[in-house]
């Protein structure tokens, strides 16, 4: 037999002062007439009304969405799923108000509408700002600066609204610990911290910034970056991580967002059969950062592949795309490592990939570990092996990968220097210019395995400076300094760093 309205268990519990059950519950979701006259109509009218209600509060609602594990059960004994579902709808509240009913043109206002009721503006703000007071009453919500009451050890959160009445949902840490967003798991505090997952999130922090006069500072996944033991301001860790495919002819562009990770997109791309982007699998790091380096590995740089960079400029919030030709790419260089150093905040960058096959396997001893036709998958898998063989796993032992770029030098020096070491590897570049292995170069000077505080030179790849913990970034430089000087004492070649330096 259908329930009456009155057996329909009454959620006052979780009802905020004022507030009346929608219609549907006192018996006036249908005309009288209909629902006497035909019962089944009836009921699904009523049902259908009373749906909402019934879903956020757990009354036992026999609709179909309400799942085996909360139908027909009393409120009480659903216990904490119906607490919650109750909280939600009170936060929902609490930022927009109670739900309002489609306002037809010339509609006068307080009209019952689909069996809600239709509350002036004015009203319906008081209703929220109930709502947010029973919320913070219960700790549930947290309002303005004051000791943390929830999510990050140590960090202030805040809710903020606009005028209006509407919550902004960009969450805001205070002393934040970096020490394990950085693969050289340097100690660091940031001042302010903020993951932005939506461009209005990211408007929202840029524009704080400018407000208070913050200093910002971008991080992706921290595996090219010095950081120092305390960063003022705000900083911005880009968390929009979406990644689509546009079909082009026989090949695609794909659209990734800043916090895409770098190699898991290779992965994917290789999976589809998709090529372009395999010989750079395995490389840390975020697709956001990508380009700031134009990062590259076994004979190919993401400029190879790049067709478009997305950006927000920090100081005034103005979006703008750029080209691979305005990027200025070069070795391990672009122009956001000049123009445009700390000045944008990249959202999205767009490739092109190909379903041709097109294997480059020039580079070390790639191509003896392949088939005469390997797949794109078979490709980006065997660069991993090597990598692995080769690198080590910052998750293990920390590190940010070469810690030095491949100097270059002119062609008259190489020679010179040809003439001394006629084993040093070097590899001619079409400017003129010869690109040594800064790597070899250290090896040469005997630092290999070398090891001094809490920082040491790799023992397999001398390129690789690692953190066995407890150093700091001060100690860091020391020691990078005092590699690069042994080089310039044995070579007459200076070293650049690669890895940047986050500190003001
Ligand atoms: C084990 C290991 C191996 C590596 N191998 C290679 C390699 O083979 N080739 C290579 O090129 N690199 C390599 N790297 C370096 C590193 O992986 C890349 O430079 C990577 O692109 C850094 O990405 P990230 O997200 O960690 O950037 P982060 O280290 O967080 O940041 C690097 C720089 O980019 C800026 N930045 C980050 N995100 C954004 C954004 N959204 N908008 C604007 N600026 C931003 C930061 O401010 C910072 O200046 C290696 C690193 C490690 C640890």
């Amino acid at each position: 037999m259908a329930k009456t309205a009155r057996e329909v268990p009454d959620a006052c519990a979780l009802r905020l002062p004022g507030e009346h059950l929608p219609v549907a519950h006192r018996g006036r979701g249908l005309p009288r007439s209909s629902r006497a006259g035909r019962p089944g109509l009836a009921g699904r009218g009523r049902l259908l009304r009373h749906r909402p209600l019934a879903r956020r509060q757990g009354t036992g609602c026999p609709c179909p969405r309400g799942g085996p594990a909360t139908r027909n059960r009393p409120l009480r004994a659903q216990g904490a799923a119906a607490r919650r579902r109750g909280l939600r709808a009170l936060r929902l509240r609490a930022r927009h108000g109670p739900r309002q009913p489609r306002r037809h043109r010339g509609a006068a206002p307080r009209v019952e509408r689909g069996g809600r009721r239709f509350v002036p503006r004015l009203r319906r703000l008081a209703r929220a700002r109930r709502a947010r007071s029973l919320l913070r009453g219960r700790g549930r919500l947290r309002g303005g600066a004051g000791p943390s009451r929830g999510g990050f050890p140590g960090a202030r959160d805040r809710y903020r609204f606009a005028p209006g009445g509407h919550a902004l949902s960009l969450a805001l840490h205070a002393d934040h610990s970096l020490t394990d967003a950085n693969t050289l798991g340097l100690p660091c505090v940031a001042e302010r911290h903020a993951a932005p997952a939506t461009p209005a999130e990211l408007r929202e922090a840029l524009t704080l910034a400018r407000r208070h006069d913050w200093l910002l500072t971008v991080l992706g996944g921290g595996s090219n970056l010095i950081l120092p033991e305390r960063l003022p301001g705000l900083v911005i860790q880009p968390a929009m991580a979406r990644w689509w495919l546009e079909e082009q002819g026989d090949g695609a562009l794909v659209h990734a967002e800043a916090a895409v990770e770098w190699h898991a997109l290779v992965i994917a791309l290789a999976q589809r059969g998709l090529w372009g982007a395999e010989n750079l699998a395995l490389i840390p790091g975020r697709c956001g950062a990508a380009p700031i380096q134009n990062i590259g590995a076994y004979g190919v740089e993401l400029s190879d592949l790049l067709e478009a960079v997305h950006l927000v400029h920090l100081d005034d919030g103005r979006e703008a795309v750029l080209s691979a030709a305005d990027c200025a790419f070069g070795y391990r260089d672009s122009v956001f490592k000049g123009a445009l150093t700390g000045r944008v905040v990249i959202t999205r960058l767009v490739l092109r990939v190909s379903r041709t096959p097109r294997p480059r396997l020039g580079y070390g001893d790639l191509a003896s570990r392949l088939d005469a036709e390997p797949t794109a998958l078979a490709v980006a898998q065997a660069v991993c092996a090597i990598r692995r063989e080769k690198l080590p796993d910052p998750a293990t032992l920390c590190n940010a990968g070469s810690f030095f770029k491949n100097p270059l030098i002119d062609g008259e020096r190489a020679r010179r220097l040809l003439a001394e070491h006629p084993t040093m590897p070097h590899f001619p570049q079409p400017d003129g210019r010869v690109k040594l292995a800064a790597g070899w170069l250290i090896d040469r000077c005997g630092l290999k395995g070398w090891r001094q505080g809490h920082f040491g030179v790799h023992e397999r790849q001398a390129l690789v400076l690692v953190h066995f913990g407890g150093g700091s970034a001060d100690e860091l430089l020391g020691f990078a300094g005092e590699v690069a000087a042994r080089v310039k004492a044995c070579f007459g070649v200076s070293l650049e760093r690669e890895p940047r330096w986050a500190g003001a």
